[in-house]
């Protein structure tokens, strides 16, 4: 009985939702698709590829990539109002957009460890959105907020700050560790914070050898 109910389990999870049908399916996604939006599969594909090696992880089994109309279609399917959200633990985005490389890095930079919501966005919008935000560069949106606040506190307040703010500060400040310590070092910083976050500030001090604080005001300061 208990074996029987686990798998019921395990093909629930694996059965897509109500009214999406598999549309494509490359070496490393399944897509799928309502009222026959379209998918760009091979891009997907090949942009994981190369994501997978910039930050050298490998996003386990094969992922599901769902596609919806409008952010309201998929605040219907996920509980989240967004042009894109994954859950990369299950190995699942759901996307507004044929192709969506911000969502592709959360993807991969999930499998690595957990340094919160911060520095998951800040790696994505550096990386997928090409350090822009809305079309503007990050670091000259994040310019006047940056000098308001310790960048510990922006880490801390995250998802209680205006987004776009929260975005461009995150982008801006994850992209300048990129450039100053490399992406390696960012990724290992990923990994050192394990897949709880546990003590970030501390894991951040050991891989970059400074404070969180020194190193965003030596950002603040470059802006
Ligand atoms: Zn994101």
């Amino acid at each position: 009985m208990l074996a029987g109910g686990l798998l019921a389990a395990m093909n629930l999870q694996a059965a897509p939702l109500p009214g999406f049908v598999l549309s494509a399916q490359t070496e490393h996604f399944s897509f799928y698709s309502r009222d026959h939006q379209k998918v760009d599969a091979q891009k997907t594909e090949r942009y994981l590829a190369q994501i997978e090696q910039l930050l050298g992880q490998q996003v386990p089994g094969r992922a599901e990539y769902y596609r919806y109309a409008t952010a309201q279609e998929l605040a219907a399917g996920t509980g989240t109002y967004a042009a894109g959200l994954t859950f990369a633990r299950s190995g699942q985005i759901h996307s507004t957009q044929e192709f969506h490389a911000h969502e592709i890095v959360h993807l991969v930079a999930g499998q690595m460890g957990n340094p919160g919501v911060f520095f998951q966005e800040g790696l994505a919008v550096a990386i997928g959105n090409e350090a822009k935000w809305q079309g503007k560069g990050v670091d000259q949106l994040a310019r006047g907020a940056a000098r308001s606040m310790p960048v510990s506190k922006f880490v801390a307040r995250f998802d209680s700050l205006d987004s776009d703010t929260a975005y461009a500060v995150a982008g801006s400040f994850v992209n300048r560790l990129i450039k100053t310590h490399g992406i390696a070092k960012v990724a290992q910083f990923f990994r050192a914070c394990g897949p709880s976050g546990t003590d970030v500030p501390a894991a951040f001090a050991r891989t970059f050898g400074q404070s969180l604080d020194e190193a965003g005001a030596a950002w603040a300061a470059s802006l």
